[in-house]
């Protein structure tokens, strides 16, 4: 640590997000510090695969790779999907992309976020360039032209020359660094659960559009599909509540029965679904990424692949100002990040809202053209391609 700057960054939360950007400084040299008010729980091979599952995309799993934490995810569990199959329930006509036409071995990996935080969390212990302080908690900031200092629960304070929040979507950060959001509730829900089905899920990960709600079946590496079913709220709390047997019923109707009856559920849960856009990403010696900075509906499974590569992106920024021995915590460096994140998060972002609003109209005329879209998008190839590079992250 230098004495007058104190650490070189400050990553205030240890999600997926705050955690590979950590790693990503650190092993560039850089002097760290995580602050995170709990450890991740431990992952165990024994335990039942765990209910929150994230698809990440090729370029994920490339950071990851480049993090040297890959192997030992996909040694502990992981499903690639090489397939990916969308189709509407009010329209005939149907999007398929396969790996192997757009030249990858995969479009991407289901992965417990439990498993993917356990690796990552034991990673930045054994880094001797990373400071981790957990169980903290951040109460207040302040910054002077240098620094910015962080002033802990227990009243005792971290100097760093860069501050970046990483503490999710309800950023307390973000809130005291006075960066307001645009919000948009979907006044939905994400039903998860995994089930077994008769047939096999053909390493293939399926979307189907229902009249206001999407249904999404993820592989997983045991054989069953991890189950995203997004609905109003109030449906939400009645799948919720009935027993196994009638939901298993619901679903496999809801799926089409694609791959037949659904034969168990586990236990399921519900997560409140929600648009938030940071209103910008900069303030003095500060920055946000990952959910801090936007949360975005699941439906395209994109959220955290746009967290990595916010994090991703600054930890390039900075070596490069660093070695070009400018302030790497200056605002013209800080700007180069926002410039190059914010609008790709945010048309993405906007992507998906308009996807949810088209596909979540029960209107025959627009379910009509829907299924006319995703016919006409399947049929020409540069547009899939585009549409498959841009979510894999190339
Ligand atoms: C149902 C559902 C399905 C999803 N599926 C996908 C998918 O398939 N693919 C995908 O890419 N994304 C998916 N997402 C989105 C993804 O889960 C999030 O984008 C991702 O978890 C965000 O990671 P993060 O590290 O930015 O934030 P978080 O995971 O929220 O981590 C924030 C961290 O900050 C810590 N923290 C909180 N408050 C403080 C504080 N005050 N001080 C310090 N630390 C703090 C927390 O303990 C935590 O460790 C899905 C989301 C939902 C709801």
């Amino acid at each position: 640590m230098n004495r007058r700057f104190g650490h070189d960054v400050a990553i205030v939360g240890a999600g997926m997000v705050g955690a590979a950007l950590a790693l990503s400084l650190a092993r560039a040299g850089f002097d760290v510090v995580v602050v995170e008010p709990r450890p991740p729980s431990p992952w165990r091979s024994e335990d039942e695969i765990d209910l929150r599952v994230v698809a990440l995309a090729p370029s994920s799993v490339d950071l990851f790779g480049r993090l040297d934490v890959w192997t030992s995810i996909a040694a502990a569990r992981a499903c690639a999907y090489r397939h990916m199959q969308v189709w509407d329930a009010l329209a005939p006509g149907q999007l398929r992309f396969d790996a192997a036409d757009q030249g990858m071995a995969a479009l991407g990996q289901i992965v417990e976020n439990r498993l993917i935080q356990h690796t990552l969390w034991r990673a930045l212990e054994a880094d001797p360039r990373i400071a981790l302080r957990c169980p903290a908690e951040v109460t207040a900031t302040q910054v002077d032209d240098e620094r910015r200092t962080l002033v802990l629960g227990d009243d005792s304070r971290i100097a760093a020359r860069l501050v970046v929040a990483a503490d999710g979507g309800d950023s307390d950060l973000r809130k005291m660094a006075g960066i307001e959001t645009r919000d948009r509730d979907y006044g939905q829900r994400a039903v998860v659960a995994h089930v077994a089905t008769e047939r096999a899920h053909e390493d293939t990960a399926w979307q189907r559009f229902l009249p206001g709600a999407t249904l999404a079946f993820l592989p997983l590496a045991d054989g069953r599909s991890s189950i995203v079913w997004s609905v109003p709220e109030g449906e939400a709390a009645r799948l919720l509540a009935l027993d196994a047997g009638a939901f298993c019923a619901e679903l496999g109707a809801a799926f089409d029965f694609r791959l037949g009856a659904i034969q168990a559920t586990t236990a399921r849960a519900a997560f409140p679904l929600r648009l938030r856009l940071a209103e910008r990403y900069l303030a003095p010696r500060f920055t946000l990424i990952g959910d801090a900075a936007h949360v975005v509906h699941p439906l395209a499974g994109q959220g955290v692949n746009l967290g990595l590569r916010d994090a991703d992106e600054l930890a390039g920024v900075l070596v490069e100002a660093r070695d070009a021995k400018r302030d790497f915590a200056g605002s013209a460096v800080l700007r180069r990040f926002e410039r190059r994140r914010r609008s790709d998060n945010a048309l993405s972002a906007h992507a998906f809202d308009t996807i949810q609003r088209v596909f979540a109209s029960e209107s025959m005329p627009l379910a009509a053209l829907r299924g006319a879209a995703l016919t006409v998008v399947d049929k020409i190839g540069p547009l899939k391609r585009l549409l498959a590079g841009h979510a894999a992250g190339r």
